[in-house]
């Protein structure tokens, strides 16, 4: 189903008139966690007055170590839905428990399945179920086979909204946290007729790189780009060492926009 064989045409999803996969690739920018009412807040208003429509934000962290900051939960979808609202922004936000999904519908417009549970199959059967778009990254070590294969759980189960993003894969290669695989774009793109967007924070960890790593994917094709932006990425309580705090968020956009593909 989600192979261009099925579908020649492309997937375009509304986030309330920003079109993902409408041939005008999007900026998704937003905190790592949901941290507080006033932190999102900082954030919104800062996307708001970039012209950034869609705000993303975990509030269901998957650590690494348990003893990591593990996200506010419910309470943190609130927060997204409050903000959202006072500020006319659409929100992405990560769901790890299959009986979360149904309720996360309330409260945010896109639910995100992240690479640690890209081939957890009874949430991706979960959010098959409902009638909301679905980001999906792509596992950590996932071939881009698997990486198809899960998204045809979610469209197979009925919901056609799905979104791809390439966040990185494991390689030896230690510069970058993860490996940014631009390949993937075309070939997803070219395999499936699902909107593809890629993750410069998690990919790269180098705030650095991630301007011209934004302008490779989007040449390479991609429908859209997601980058982390904390208004004091010193006190993050995760990812700390590569969220662009505001100033660095403005800076990074400009230079993507300098470029004309965005
Ligand atoms: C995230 O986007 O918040 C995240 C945890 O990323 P990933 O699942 O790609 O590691
Ligand atoms: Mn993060």
């Amino acid at each position: 189903l989600v192979s261009r064989k099925a579908k020649q045409t492309d997937t375009a999803i509304d986030l309330a008139g920003t079109v993902i996969g409408g041939g005008t690739p999007v900026m998704v920018a937003g905190p790592c966690s949901v941290e507080s009412y006033e932190q999102v807040r900082q954030v919104a208003a800062a996307l708001k007055a970039q012209g950034v429509t869609v705000m993303r934000g975990g509030a269901f962290k998957p650590r690494t170590s348990p003893y990591e900051f593990q996200g506010l939960g419910i309470e943190g979808l609130k927060i997204l839905k409050e903000v959202a609202s006072e500020f006319g922004l659409q929100t992405i936000s990560e769901i790890v428990d299959p009986s979360h999904i149904e309720l996360a519908c309330q409260y945010i417009d896109v639910i995100q399945i992240g690479a640690r549970n890209m081939q957890n199959f009874e949430l991706l059967k979960a959010a098959g179920a409902v009638n909301k778009p679905v980001l999906l990254k792509r596992g950590l070590a996932a071939t881009i086979d698997e990486f198809l294969h899960a998204a045809e759980y979610i469209v197979s189960r009925g919901n056609s909204q799905v979104m791809l993003i390439e966040r990185g894969i494991r390689t030896y290669e230690k510069a970058t946290r993860n490996t940014l695989d631009i390949s993937a774009v075309p070939i997803l793109k070219q395999e499936s007729h699902l909107p593809v967007l890629v993750d410069v924070t998690h990919s790269t960890g180098r705030k650095e790189i991630m301007a011209p790593c934004a302008k490779a994917a989007l040449a390479a094709g991609a429908d859209g780009v997601m980058v982390e932006v904390h208004p004091n990425p010193a006190e993050a309580l995760s990812d700390a060492a590569q969220q662009l705090n505001i100033p660095q968020f403005e800076q990074f956009y400009a230079e993507v926009k300098k470029s004309g593909l965005l």
